[in-house]
C-alpha cells in the first residue's frame, strides 16, 4: 500500500501524539512531582479526561454525522451508491452513543445536576476504567447487570454489533475506518490468513486474566481476603499491560499500521466474553451468502477484523451460498463486507421486525 506523503508526514507524528495523550490522560501523576489532592491534571478548570473525551467525541461524531447525512454510502468507490439503511442507522447510534452516554451524562450531567462553575470543577471525580473491561463486572451491582446480562443479550439477538453500533472504542473504530485514509489501513494493513486468525486466541489470555483480576477485586470488596499487594500487583499488569501497551499503543496508535480492529480482535476481554457466549449458546446472528456471488473478494478486503468473508461466498468463483456466525468468526456486525458488495451476495440473517438487516 502506497502512501502520499501528507499520510507520511501525518503518520511522523500520530504514534507518539496518541501515546502522549494518553500517558497524560492515564497517568497524570508520572509527569508531575507535585502531589496532587485529585490524581490528574487540570487545565482550564477541566480534567485531562474531560478535554480527551471532547476532542474523542468530536472526532467521532463528525464523522458519523458527516456520514449518515451524506446519502452516500461510506464502502467502496462507486460514490454514487446511496447509503443503506444498516448503514445510516449504524451512524446514528455511533453519534447518539458517543455523544449522550460516554460524554453528556458522564461529564455534563453532573455538573447540571450539581450546579456550580462548570469550568471549576477541579474535584469532580474521574473515572478511568472502561466499561470493555470486563473485571468492571465483579466489582458493583451496575457493572455485573451490564456485562452479565446486558452484553449477553445483546449478543443473543445481534451478535458482536454492539462493537460496531455502541462501544465507544469501536465508535472510533469503525469513524475513522470509513475516512479516506482510515479506510487504507482497514483494508490494506488489517492482519489476515490463518496464522493472525489463530493468534485471536490471546484475547481468551485477557478475558482470563480480566475473570481473575475481578475475582480478586470481589473478594477485596466482600472483605473475605485482604491482600493489598495482590491487588497492586494484578491492577499494575492491567493497567500498564492491558490498557496502555495493548489498548492505547497497539490499539488505536497501530491503527494506520494493523488497521482499526487490533484491539478489538486480540485485546478486549469484553469481545472474547461476548464471542465464548455466541459460541455456546448459538444466538440469532448470521452472515448469509447467496446465489448471486460473482467471487469478486471485496468483502474479504473490507473486513476490519480480518475474516475471509468470501471463502463462504464462493469456491472459484461459484457460489456456496456458506453462512458464518460468532461460532466460527469474531465477526462484530459492521455491515462493510455487505455494503461493499456490488451485486448483494451476502447479507444478514434478519432478527427483528423492523431490524435493518438487509435494507
Ligand atoms: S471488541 Fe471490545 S473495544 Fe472493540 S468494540 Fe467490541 S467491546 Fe468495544
Ligand atoms: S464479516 Fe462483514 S459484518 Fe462481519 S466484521 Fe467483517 S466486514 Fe463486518
Amino acid at each position: 500500500m502506497d502512501r502520499s506523503l501528507s499520510e507520511k508526514i501525518f503518520l511522523l507524528f500520530f504514534f507518539p501524539i496518541v501515546i502522549a495523550f494518553y500517558l497524560i490522560y492515564k497517568y497524570p501523576l508520572w509527569f508531575t512531582a507535585e502531589e496532587l489532592v485529585v490524581p490528574t491534571f487540570y487545565w482550564l478548570g477541566k480534567s485531562t479526561s474531560f478535554w480527551y473525551s471532547s476532542l474523542y467525541t468530536l472526532v467521532v461524531c463528525s464523522i458519523a454525522l458527516k456520514t449518515f447525512t451524506s446519502g452516500k454510502t461510506p464502502y467502496g468507490k462507486n460514490k454514487k451508491k446511496g447509503i443503506s439503511n444498516y448503514q445510516k442507522w449504524k451512524f446514528i447510534s455511533i453519534f447518539a452513543s458517543q455523544l449522550f452516554f460516554f460524554y453528556l451524562i458522564p461529564y455534563i450531567l453532573p455538573y447540571l445536576l450539581k450546579g456550580g462553575e462548570f469550568f471549576n470543577d477541579q474535584y469532580a471525580p474521574v473515572n478511568k476504567n472502561a466499561y470493555v473491561y470486563f473485571y468492571n463486572g465483579f466489582t458493583s451491582l451496575g457493572g455485573a447487570i451490564y456485562i452479565f446480562v446486558v452484553v449477553p443479550l445483546s449478543v443473543w439477538f445481534f451478535g458482536k454489533r454492539y462493537c460496531s453500533w455502541f462501544c465507544a472504542c469501536g465508535n472510533l473504530a469503525e469513524t475513522i475506518g470509513v475516512t479516506k485514509w482510515g479506510n487504507r489501513w482497514v483494508t490494506g494493513r488489517t492482519p489476515r490468513g490463518t496464522g493472525p486468525q489463530k493468534l485471536e486466541i490471546i484475547q481468551y489470555i485477557f478475558l482470563l486474566f480480566a475473570t481473575i483480576f475481578g475475582v480478586i477485586l470481589l473478594l477485596d470488596l466482600w472483605q473475605i481476603i485482604s491482600a493489598p499487594s495482590l491487588i497492586v500487583g494484578t491492577r499494575a499488569i492491567q493497567d500498564l499491560v492491558v490498557d496502555l501497551i495493548f489498548g492505547a499503543l497497539i490499539g488505536v496508535g497501530a491503527y494506520p499500521l494493523l488497521g482499526t480492529r487490533i484491539w478489538c480482535r486480540y485485546g478486549c476481554p469484553l469481545a472474547a466474553g461476548m464471542r465464548l457466549f455466541g459460541k455456546l449458546t448459538k444466538g440469532h446472528f448470521k452472515v448469509v451468502a447467496n446465489d448471486k456471488c460473482k467471487g469478486l473478494n471485496l468483502c474479504t478486503a473490507q473486513c476490519p477484523m480480518g475474516i475471509d468473508v468470501a471463502s463462504f461466498a464462493h469456491k472459484d468463483k461459484k457460489p456456496i451460498m456458506g453462512s458464518f456466525s460468532l461460532e466460527n468468526s469474531p465477526c462484530i456486525g459492521c455491515g462493510g463486507c455487505i455494503d461493499i458488495c456490488p451485486v448483494q451476495g451476502i447479507s444478514f440473517q434478519k432478527i427483528l421486525k423492523g431490524d435493518p438487516a438487509n435494507k
